[in-house]
């Protein structure tokens, strides 16, 4: 049953309208190919960033900010002691030794949150816990350690210099000084610095709401027994659900649909309503049940294209229902599903949250062995890169070129980015690789 139904079934089927192709899609090369860049940079002319609102600082982890902020406190706020013992005059105890320990009278207790009760004359000394206010009139802190922690005369027993232990108002973050600027992408530690100066939201571009369909007659859904042995469990929908997250999005992950136009169409129609991006996969090639290339010019304005490179080739996009909510439309391979998140939809996840830059950083590394590749187009090969015994980075290519293969995606931690113009990566040459994540 439809969730999020626009039209009722029992409505008069309109008839099909024309296909209308998206206007200013770029022109293919002569190998009749669009380039990367090319198909990368016209998506992301065609989505716009989410306009920004207010959330509180937990909602906003990974997100990018789009306002300045000025530090309207400093940090620390007020000079402070950095050690749980007693303020005093440094001069007081410049000469102290374990042989000639210092002897100064206790006057007053600071804790951490309380003022002091008064300010410290020459000749005493003031009991002070860690962060507390350092007393008017001291000048350096004694740590317990140095001390015999007296309550009425404390026994100094190491020198003090001016200055020490104590932590000076406006030292790490000055009040008037920006920052954050606008498209900087918030973490744990940004939040942490954002509390620190009493802000308990900040504007953000909200998450992306993305809907991930998988099609494919030949999909059966994970945890359930499949209906026969050449029936294959949907990896995609999880693949991309799971990217889009740690990208930042909110996902709806809707699952697989059969190879079945009237099928795809109303699963895809019931999504629009809670959609900024819908992502498919499968159906955008060239054999005989390939629906989504079929029925998606009847959802709205549709641009498929070859793309040089190498998995992923096929790529459609579209701006369909009455919203024009974008679509990208991916093949089924894993690999190649994977590569067109990585190359398309991460960049537009980004552009929609503000969060710049919108393309992954390349990283050079060493080829650790000789690397093919195919000319006129840009490949994607999966790597794994370590550091090799002279301190360097190097990568070395996991498993083969074919886009069925999972398991060798799953290992790898990089991306090797073969330019279109090479034809063969030697032994020790440098190569652009894609870090994909940390833990491997
Ligand atoms: P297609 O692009 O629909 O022609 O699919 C290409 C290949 O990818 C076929 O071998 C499919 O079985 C496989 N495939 C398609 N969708 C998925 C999916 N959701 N999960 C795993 N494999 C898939
Ligand atoms: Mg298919």
């Amino acid at each position: 049953m439809p969730l999020f139904g626009r039209r009722k079934t029992t409505e008069p089927e309109a008839p099909a309208p024309e296909a209308v192709p998206l206007p200013g899609a770029p022109v293919a090369g002569a190998n009749g190919m669009r380039s990367v860049d090319d198909h990368r940079d016209y998506l992301l002319s065609m989505v716009a960033e989410l306009p920004p609102f207010r959330q509180q600082l937990l909602d906003v982890i990974d997100l990018s900010i789009c306002e300045d902020v000025v530090a309207g406190l400093n940090l620390p706020g007020f000079d402070n002691s950095a050690m749980d013992g007693y303020a005093v005059l440094a001069a007081d105890v410049e000469r102290a030794s374990a042989g000639e320990p210092v002897v100064l009278p206790v006057v007053g207790e600071i804790a951490a949150g309380q003022a002091a009760p008064h300010p410290l004359a020459p000749g005493t000394a003031m009991k002070i816990m860690t962060g507390a206010p350092v007393p008017e009139g001291a000048d350096a802190i004694v740590p317990y350690e140095n001390t015999d922690r007296g309550d009425v005369d404390v026994t100094i027993v190491a020198a003090s210099e001016y200055g020490q232990h104590i932590r000076r108002v406006g030292e790490d973050v000055a009040a008037g000084s920006v920052i954050y600027r606008a498209g900087d992408q918030l973490g744990p530690r940004d939040i942490s610095l954002l509390a620190a100066m009493g802000i308990d939201a900040v504007m953000v571009r909200p998450r992306p709401r993305v809907v991930v369909i998988s099609t494919g007659s030949e999909l059966a859904e994970p945890g359930y027994l499949r209906e026969s042995e050449h029936q294959i469990y949907d990896s995609n929908s999880f693949l991309l659900a799971a990217a889009c997250r740690a990208a930042g999005a909110q996902v709806y992950r809707v699952g697989r649909v059969g190879d079945d136009p009237d099928a795809v169409k109303e699963v895809i129609t019931d999504q629009l309503i809670r959609a900024d991006l819908i992502l498919t996969t499968g159906g955008v090639s060239q054999g005989d049940y390939d629906v989504i290339k079929q029925v998606m010019p009847e959802l709205g304005r549709t641009d498929f294209a070859a793309v040089a490179m190498q998995p992923g080739k096929p790529q459609g996009f579209g701006l369909i229902g009455e919203d024009e909510v974008p679509i990208i439309m991916m093949p089924g391979n894993p690999v190649s599903a994977f590569v067109s998140f990585e190359v398309f939809v991460r960049p537009v996840l980004r552009k929609m949250m503000g969060s710049t830059p919108y393309v992954r950083t390349e990283l050079h590394c060493r080829a650790a062995h000789a690397m093919p590749s195919i000319v006129g187009k840009r490949q994607f090969a999966r790597g794994h890169v370590s550091v090799g015994e002279d301190g360097h980075r190097q990568v070395s290519l996991v498993g083969g070129h074919g886009s069925h293969l999972l398991g060798d995606l799953a290992r790898a931690n990089a991306l090797v980015v073969l330019p279109e113009d090479t034809d063969l990566v030697g032994v020790g040459d440098e190569v652009s690789v894609w870090m994909l994540a940390d833990h491997h």
